[in-house]
């Protein structure tokens, strides 16, 4: 099975000239979904991991049964204004204009080792604030996972600082 050929490209969304990649096709294929997690897994399953960070929306998804298979604890890193408690918030650059993710102020303790997990690597800068976020709480960043990986837009230089893995680079 060629988990590639399973997700859908979307030209044009959001917008004109992005060709959007569709995991849903992935995700309501039970065996394709099956596959894919166990290889995102296959790094970590003798790792220490104290927490799964994973980024809103879809790397809820694949962090959420990532955690619970490494049986550690999970993170949401959510859009602003969504999480109820005490935030810390990291601005970040996209390709046109900027965004945010914030996570809860008492989500990760000192020295505890962070997994971030999303379904995609474009540019990196999402994935990068998601590092600074738990950084910033004292976490240390032992990996970053993806299960695809847009390798013309170089995302990987801007997390050189890390371990960066993804299953299909595009
Ligand atoms: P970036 O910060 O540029 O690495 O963007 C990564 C984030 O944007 C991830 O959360 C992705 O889900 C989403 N994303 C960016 N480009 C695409 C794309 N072409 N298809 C699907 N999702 C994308």
């Amino acid at each position: 099975m060629n988990l590639e050929n399973i997700i859908r490209d979307v030209p044009d969304f959001p917008n004109k000239g992005i060709l959007f990649k569709d995991i849903t096709t992935l995700l309501q294929d039970g065996k394709a979904f099956h596959k894919a997690l166990d290889q995102m897994l296959k790094n970590y399953l003798d790792v220490k991991i104290d927490k799964v960070l994973g980024i809103e929306a879809r790397g809820f998804i694949f962090g959420g049964a990532m955690a619970y298979e490494l049986g550690c604890g999970f993170i949401p890193a959510r859009k602003p204004g969504k999480l109820p408690y005490h935030t810390i918030h990291e601005q970040y650059i996209l390709e046109y204009g900027s965004s945010a993710l914030e996570i809860h102020d008492d989500s990760i303790q000192a020295h505890e080792k962070v997994l971030i997990v999303d379904d995609l690597l474009a540019t990196g800068g999402t994935a990068l604030a998601a590092a600074h976020l738990a950084e910033r709480l004292g976490g240390e960043v032992v990996g970053m996972e993806f299960l695809i990986e847009l390798g013309f837009l170089r995302g990987r230089e801007k997390l050189a600082n890390y371990k960066v893995n993804s299953l299909i680079t595009c």
